[in-house]
């Protein structure tokens, strides 16, 4: 009797979870920006969350969640109800650097997440004031390594992309600057744009238009080709920082336990997103990379953050 009612018991919640991804969404869906808006990241949910909302039928509300380099958000997220109503937008350094920097982080990024799909890769760029006083990178390095902690470094909060990427400049060129920190590079940008800070490393998305506009002064782009967005901007390789190679990526994911079908669902807006010529336009002249072929499912990027986190923990470690 017990077992056939837990049987029956059992059925039931199948079929009631079944039903439920069939009917999914009938409500808005939140999903968490853990940065302040207007950065990289809030950007990018913003442009694929509104194409995405148009296939799913539902709203998504972009909810910025801010601080500790990313990880107050990214702990609510892994936290929140496992129904797809509340998703994220993660990146390079919430599920990547930030294992390595917070020893008591409440997440695992490979363990408290259903990983949904990659939005975009997003190379870093070497950035300025647009009066800071050196011509080139070489300069930039020689200015950097002489004034030290007399450069102002803006960056996203500990374990964010701008913090991880920015240590491991300095580290390279063998200095330490003063770390200015803020809840996202929306406001570091802003400071950098009127000179309150001096330097800043971030994802290409962030600073695209203000390199293009000429408010802000760039160095370099840390990959091994130029940009088709900055076809002027050349590579940290043919500026004389070839040691210097480094890229971001942001990606979508639900907390553990969210049902596979509303995961598929979640995937296959979001591939339908970059599908789409006016979003897939907006990206790619924010300079973003879009992810192709199998580096769009939910698996890839399951083990691609697997594989960051590894890659991450001995970098972060020895530059500290
Ligand atoms: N790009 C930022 C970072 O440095 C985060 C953001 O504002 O999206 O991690």
């Amino acid at each position: 009797m017990k077992f056939l009612a837990k049987l029956a018991f059992a059925a039931a919640a199948l079929a009631a979870g079944s039903a439920s991804a069939q009917t999914y969404p009938n409500k808005p869906i939140t999903m968490i920006v853990p940065f302040a808006a207007g950065g990289p990241t809030d950007v990018i949910a913003r442009i694929v969350g509104e194409n995405m909302s148009r296939t799913l039928g539902q709203q998504i509300v972009i909810e910025n969640v801010a601080g500790a380099g990313g990880t107050t958000g990214t702990t609510r997220a892994s936290t929140s109800a496992n129904d797809g109503y509340t998703v994220m937008m993660g990146h390079m350094g919430t599920h990547g650097a930030a294992p390595a920097l917070y020893p008591n982080l409440k997440y695992d990024p490979t363990k408290d997440f259903e990983p949904i799909g990659l939005a975009a890769g997003t190379p870093i760029l070497i950035v300025a004031k647009k009066n800071f006083p050196a011509a080139d990178l070489k300069a930039f390095v020689e200015y950097v390594k002489a004034n030290g902690d007399k450069v102002n470094q803006a960056h996203a909060g500990v374990g964010s992309v701008s913090h991880s990427t920015g240590i491991l400049l300095t580290s390279q060129i063998g200095t330490k600057t003063t770390q200015v920190p803020y809840t996202g590079t929306g406001p570091a940008l802003n400071d950098l744009i009127s000179g309150q800070v001096d330097i800043l490393t971030d994802q290409i998305v962030n600073v695209a238009e203000q390199i293009r506009a000429g408010t802000i002064r760039a160095y370099a782009i840390a990959t091994p080709a130029r940009s088709p967005a900055l076809p002027d901007i050349p590579t940290t390789k043919e500026a004389g920082l070839p040691g210097y190679e480094v890229s971001a990526w942001n990606a979508m994911f639900a907390a553990k336990g969210t049902s596979k079908d509303i995961v598929a669902k979640l995937n296959e807006a979001l591939v339908k997103a970059l599908d789409d010529e006016t979003t897939k336009k907006r990206l790619l002249d924010l300079g973003a990379v879009l992810p192709s072929g199998e580096e769009r499912t939910s698996a890839w990027l399951g083990t691609f953050v697997a594989k960051e986190v590894e890659r991450w923990n001995p970098v972060l470690k020895a530059s500290k």
